[in-house]
């Protein structure tokens, strides 16, 4: 018989020696102790850099972040204002040459409300301060790196105006380019069963 190919790692944080505990689904963990955050890849735990911003709330929801450029019939669209003009935002945005933001809901979410939450705010441009602790805990990441990808597509898919979103030949050029995509935190309130972030005016 062949040998299983599987093996265990100890969830023990490399920098506090916490333990960590692992959800169903979770890519990432987190220590209960410090607040470090890894990922588990070829039989190892290597650290990943998770960065919280600032915002009312206490809970910590966690997404992919990226910048990212379009390619499509149009040409590249690589800065804010060529993708507000796409996605029909009338927003005056002072960041218009630099690229545009996209947040991929990380966290456990039925696919449909990922995709409106992810445009939401991907088209709000919303911009983000540090938070001054950077060792919150964060809600489990359930979304892996390697998916994130597909589900920027369909968030910026779901972004376009009506009129390119159903244009056949714009949709059979147009593909996404992400760049710096990592995990980052927004803090959200808890108000009975829904989640409030009240500087984007967002509800889950
Ligand atoms: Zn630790």
């Amino acid at each position: 018989m062949a040998e299983a190919d599987f093996r265990f790692v100890p969830l023990v944080c490399g920098q506090c020696t916490g333990r960590m505990a692992a959800g169903k689904k979770q890519v990432l963990y987190q220590c209960h102790v410090c607040g470090g955050v890894w990922e588990c890849s070829g039989g190892k735990l290597l650290s990943k850099e998770m960065i919280r911003f600032s915002g009312s709330g206490d809970i910590h929801l966690p997404f992919w972040h990226a910048t990212f450029s379009i390619t499509c019939l149009e040409g590249i669209i690589n800065d804010t204002a060529g993708f507000m003009k796409i996605c029909g935002s009338v927003k005056v945005s002072d960041m218009s040459s630099a690229p545009p933001h996209l947040f991929i809901p990380a966290f456990s979410l039925p696919l449909q409300q990922a995709i409106k939450l992810g445009r939401n705010m991907t088209v709000r441009f919303p911009s983000f301060l540090l938070a001054s602790v950077q060792d919150s805990l964060v809600e489990p990441v359930t979304l892996s790196e390697a998916d994130a990808p597909l589900m920027a597509e369909m968030i910026l898919l779901a972004s376009l105006v009506e009129e390119l979103r159903t244009s056949r030949s714009f949709l059979a050029s147009f593909s996404v380019q992400l760049t710096s995509l990592a995990p980052v935190s927004i803090p959200f309130t808890r108000k009975e069963s829904r989640l409030l972030q009240l500087e984007m005016n967002l509800e889950i």
